[in-house]
């Protein structure tokens, strides 16, 4: 069995691992990846890819901590996405480089716009009748534009993975075994490759997990306590047909009642993914129950819209954290040390880059040859980029 000596492992290929991956690479890290799926199955590929500034969080008029962490990010991004800082992600397709939001015309969602304008480094900026998109010209309250850019998380994933596919290795984990020291220090991991019969050893001075769901069957078998973990699940909607281009959220006080990203499937359809609030109240019903549903939001939030001829399904995904108590979302990302293992949850894909930075300055120095030793990697299979809910087989409605 070839062995090799590295500074870091890392369990996952979503945004947090290949973030990461990137980071430690250009700071001479001999660092891989490990992959038991396709890279961003799970979480990434599925979610909207929204930039978030923080706006979200100060619906409430309160500025937290949520909303602090993340203030930077559209900035940090829109570097990153135009070439001008690392990662480079200049093959990463933007779908809007600003979101629209808008308001049912209550009280409870004026006060939230006032709370929404307060302490933030993307302020939205309110539109003119005349300068409202087609699809918003009928709603009765205000329009503002956002800077929250939106990404296509799966071109994201295959644009990091371009950039660092001979550190990306797919595995299977029933070929995966762990030598720990009595106090859970990682000496050595073994894998084993069904397909090919070939075995690798890994002497890495540190892993990290940034597996999403994953983590939890990866701290079970480091004989780690599940106890910080936490699943929220969400039951998405998906629109499929003549639809316009769309991305924002429509709020109702401190609730954002839709948010709509607009993508393309793999024929060239227009594909709309709805999540927000519905999504959230939709986890209990059936996928019927909540497309109606999603349609009567739909139908208060963007009147004069026609559903005529639109195809209608529903995934469900559950978000992968820090556990925080309460059960609600964490305030910020989170890593968590035991012994030479990390774990670790962005909770955002916006806050990737501060959990990349914040593992970094955790993790020991890199202290193994970054740049020797990699050619016992070259005949391992590496994983290839998920596919996006609407990609999937799905059962698509035609009349709710
Ligand atoms: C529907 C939805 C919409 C969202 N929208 C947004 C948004 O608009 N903006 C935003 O900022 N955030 C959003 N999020 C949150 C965001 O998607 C997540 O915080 C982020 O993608 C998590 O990334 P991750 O890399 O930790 O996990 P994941 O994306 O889940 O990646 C985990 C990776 O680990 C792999 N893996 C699993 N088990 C193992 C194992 N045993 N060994 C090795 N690899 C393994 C998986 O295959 C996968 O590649 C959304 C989330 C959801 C669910």
């Amino acid at each position: 069995m070839v062995t090799r000596k590295l500074d870091v492992v890392i369990f996952g290929g979503g945004a947090a691992g290949l973030w990461l991956l990137d980071t430690l690479v250009r700071h001479d890290y001999a660092a891989l990846l490990l992959e038991s799926e396709a890279l961003g199955s799970g979480q990434t590929v599925s979610s909207q890819g929204i930039i978030h500034g923080g706006l979200k969080y100060t619906l409430d008029g309160i500025f937290n901590r949520s909303a602090d962490a993340i203030r930077a990010m559209p900035d940090l991004w829109r570097d990153c996405l135009a070439g001008r800082a690392t990662p480079r992600l200049t093959d990463t397709r933007v779908r809007a480089a600003a979101c629209h939001l808008w308001r049912t015309d209550t009280l409870r969602s004026r006060l939230g716009m006032v709370g929404a304008r307060r302490g933030l480094q993307v302020r939205p900026e309110r539109l003119e009748a005349d300068q409202r998109p087609a699809v918003l010209r009928a709603c009765p309250g205000d329009v503002f534009l956002l800077a929250e850019p939106v990404i296509c998380p799966q071109s994201f994933i295959a644009d990091l993975f371009a950039q660092h596919r001979a550190r990306c290795l797919k595995y299977n984990p029933d070929g995966l075994a762990f030598e720990q020291d009595a106090d859970g220090t990682v000496r050595e991991l073994r894998l084993r490759d069904a397909w090919t019969g070939q075995s690798l050893g890994l002497r890495p001075r540190a892993v990290v997990l940034a597996a999403g769901r994953g983590n939890v069957a990866l701290r079970r078998q480091l004989r780690l306590s599940t106890e910080p973990t936490q699943e929220r699940p969400l039951h998405m909607a998906m629109l499929r047909g003549s639809l316009p281009e769309l991305n924002g959220h429509c709020v109702d006080g401190a609730r954002t009642r839709v948010t709509i990203t607009t993508a393309r499937d793999a024929d060239g359809r227009t594909i709309w993914q709805v999540g927000g609030q519905v999504a959230e109240d939709g986890v209990a019903q059936e996928p019927e129950v909540l497309l109606r549903h999603v349609r009567a939001e739909l139908t208060a939030c963007l009147p004069g819209v026609s559903w005529d001829g639109v195809e209608w399904s529903a995934y469900r995904v559950n978000r992968c954290e820090g556990r925080t108590g309460s059960g609600r979302r964490p305030d910020h990302e989170v890593a968590l040390r035991d012994a030479n293992v990390w774990s670790a949850w962005p909770t955002k894909l916006a806050l990737a880059p501060r959990l990349a930075n914040l593992l970094r300055e955790q993790l020991p120095a890199a202290e193994s040859d970054a740049g020797a030793g990699w050619e016992v990697l070259d005949g391992w299979p590496r994983p290839a980029v998920a596919d996006p809910p609407w990609d999937e087989e799905a059962t698509w409605y035609r009349d709710l």
